[in-house]
């Protein structure tokens, strides 16, 4: 009788735990010759165009943090696995009609970049649950993104959305334009930083710096994230959507 090889889902598995691994010696590494602390960077897994099957592997190999942003295909994903304790980041950009479904299914709200989203969001979520985390967006590279909150304009709106009292105001988030350029990296990740230590001298106790993806993880963590976000890291090429 001849035996059964490993059914596809349980070599996906495999294949996912593997990369978890890898990912987190890297981070590791990267820790030690920046000096920073492993304990201090929260791993995001970017789960976006994977399936439930995968983000039930990451699961299943210590991963709890995941995140999306299609706000269907989130919420499709999140009823297949209601019944596991994961933390949902929503990283995608904000439609403000969606902000309702938002508030509801989000632990955590990344892509913030505008007073009446946070306004919406804050009246929206829903009454005995923790207030909504939030970070806002930053647009750290100018005219390569449209995305984002300026520079200029950011003081502003962390003082609107410190005091929404359904929101908390966590830190800062960016997607820098891409380089392959090390140094470029890091510039865009210092200025973000320094956005941020802008607003902790204001007297606001942000503790969440989320920067650096696959491409640039390095340079995120030399520069002080303190949340990384990692897809194609973890569950390899992404499909088309
Ligand atoms: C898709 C996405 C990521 C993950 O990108 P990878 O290059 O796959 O690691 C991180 N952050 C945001 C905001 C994204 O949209």
């Amino acid at each position: 009788m001849a035996v059964n090889g490993p059914s596809a889902e349980a070599r996906r598995a495999r294949e996912i735990r593997g990369r978890l691994e890898r990912l987190h010696e890297r981070i590791q590494a990267w820790c030690q010759r920046y000096g920073r602390r492993p304990e201090e960077i929260r791993l995001l897994a970017v789960s976006k165009t994977f399936p439930p099957a995968d983000v039930r592997a990451a699961a299943a190999a210590g991963q709890c943090r995941f995140g999306e942003s299609y706000v269907a295909e989130a919420l499709a994903k999140q009823v297949h696995l209601a019944a596991l304790p994961l933390e949902w980041h929503f990283i995608g950009p904000i439609q403000s009609n969606k902000t309702r479904r938002l508030a509801a299914a989000f632990d955590w709200i990344q892509s913030l970049d505008t007073e009446r989203l946070a306004r919406r969001l804050d009246a929206q979520r829903p009454p005995g649950r923790p207030p909504l985390n939030v970070l806002i967006q930053v647009n750290v590279s100018g005219e390569a993104s449209k995305r984002g909150v300026a520079p200029a304009a950011l003081p502003a709106l962390a003082e609107v959305v410190a005091a929404l009292p359904r929101l908390r105001l966590r830190g800062l988030m960016a997607i820098p334009a891409p380089s392959d350029d090390f140094a470029a990296q890091r510039r865009a990740f210092a200025a973000l930083r320094g956005l941020q230590e802008d607003l902790q001298a204001r007297g606001w106790a942000l503790d969440v710096l989320s920067m650096g993806m696959s491409g640039d993880l390095e340079a995120a963590i030399a520069e002080g994230a303190t949340l990384v976000r990692v897809g194609t890291g973890i569950f390899g090429p992404r499909p088309t959507r």
